[in-house]
């Protein structure tokens, strides 16, 4: 016997790659949904359950691209002078025993899912595994990258030690695979970039975030120089490379899918190279406005046919502690630049989805089910999809939503 169909309309209904319908219908077998549409579309099945939500929007769970979780119990910081100051606090606060790690996780799991979050890419700090076990025990699916340091004299150690996590690991487990996250061209060598590579895992880094990495890889000069003299990792100013840091990764990992955070700082040139490339920018709007890079070119990424995704980084950046949401850097691009939900949707939803390895059919509506659904809440309604970017507005799970009268089964 077929499970029952349950009928729900909405006012606004809107999928993963921003197409919408207002008013919105969505019918589910069981769990699954079958079919989209307006009320008139979708038409009154016999046999379905229905349920009205008034002042709701559904739409698809979100991707965070970029995510620090295992750093929310440091919570928001109020501003930061510079760099230096906010690695810093992260370096002072950062939890390095499992306990805390766990305890962190948990908070930054909540956050996430009162943010919408379905899927995430969430960078593992403090050499553990602690991060991928608590997001396998989490309903969050995607990609747990285990981070590494690894340049200089520090190098072959940052190797071994990855290499002694990953020996024996279950890579893909409820939902959840382990990738690596080599930090950042300033923190690790070319050879540890191909390391990771080779190990066939889902690849991420932090790129061009700030100009002094340019500095660094260029000219072998400046802020993360010194520093790494300072702690004994170089002996002496390394040979600037002459090439941008975005040359160095896809010179030292070319053709391999990556997903590389903020990109505040690419050249002409760089465009270029990453519209060749199969790299995923992930933009964090709200971090990289707090640390002073406001003039990010993700539009004319996007026009160029780079993948942009966006992401949330660490809540220090966010400003807010009660959840952490790609809606709110939804919300802050459109306030900034005007711009759509058509434009944003992909960005919150397909491409990070995409560069995490998951199939967009749950975004597309295609192939999902009751679980993959937000309800959005404004007692305003929603008449047009930039209601949801205009408005303060509530975010729920619909398979959490008590006002269905009927549960699907
Ligand atoms: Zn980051």
């Amino acid at each position: 016997m077929n499970s029952p169909q349950h009928l729900i309309h909405c006012d606004l209904l809107v999928d993963g790659l921003g197409r919408w319908s207002a008013p919105g219908a969505v019918l589910f077998q069981g769990d699954a949904v079958i079919a989209t549409g307006t009320p008139t579309e979708l038409g009154t099945p016999l046999e379905a359950h229905f349920d009205r939500l008034d002042g709701a929007a559904i739409m698809p769970g979100l991707v965070n691209a970029h995510a620090h979780l295992d750093l929310s119990l440091i919570g928001p910081l109020d501003g930061v002078e510079d760099f230096t100051e906010f690695a810093g606090v992260v370096m002072a606060h950062r939890p390095l025993e499992d306990r805390v790690i766990a305890e962190a996780m948990n908070r930054g799991i909540s956050q996430s899912r009162a943010g919408g979050t379905l899927a995430i890419g969430d960078i593992a700090g403090g050499w553990s595994l602690q991060q991928f076990a608590s997001l396998q025990g989490s309903p969050l699916i995607g990609v747990s990258f285990l981070e590494l340091l690894a340049i200089g004299s520090g190098q072959d150690e940052g190797l071994r030690r990855v290499a002694e996590l990953l020996e024996g690991v279950q890579v893909d487990a409820h939902g959840v695979r382990l990738g690596l996250q080599p930090h950042a061209p300033y923190s690790c060598s070319r050879q540890a970039y191909q390391w990771c590579a080779s190990q066939g895992l889902p690849l991420s880094t932090h790129l061009a975030e700030m100009p002094e990495e340019e500095q660094f890889i260029r000219h072998g000069s400046g802020m993360f120089a010194s520093y790494l003299q300072k702690i004994g990792r170089l002996d002496a100013p390394p040979t600037g490379l002459g090439i941008s840091p975005i040359e160095f990764v896809l010179d030292a990992v070319p053709s391999v899918p990556l997903i590389a955070a903020h990109v505040n700082h690419p050249s002409e040139e760089d465009l270029g190279l990453l519209a060749d490339s199969s790299i995923t920018v992930a933009y964090c709007p709200r971090a990289s406005s707090f640390l002073g890079h406001d003039q990010h070119q993700w539009s004319t990424m996007a026009g160029l046919g780079i993948s942009v995704a966006l992401g949330t980084d660490s809540v220090l950046c966010t400003g807010r502690d009660d959840r952490l949401s790609i809606l709110d850097e939804m919300q802050l691009l459109h306030q900034r630049h005007g711009t759509s939900m058509e434009e944003l949707m992909p960005m919150a939803t397909i491409n990070g989805a995409r560069a995490l390895g998951l199939p967009i059919a749950r975004w597309t509506l295609e192939d999902a089910t009751i679980n993959d659904l937000l309800v959005l809440g404004s007692p305003r309604g929603f008449a047009r999809p930039v209601d949801c970017l205009e408005r303060s507005v509530s975010i729920q799970w619909l398979a959490e939503d008590r006002s269905l009268k009927r549960e699907t089964t």
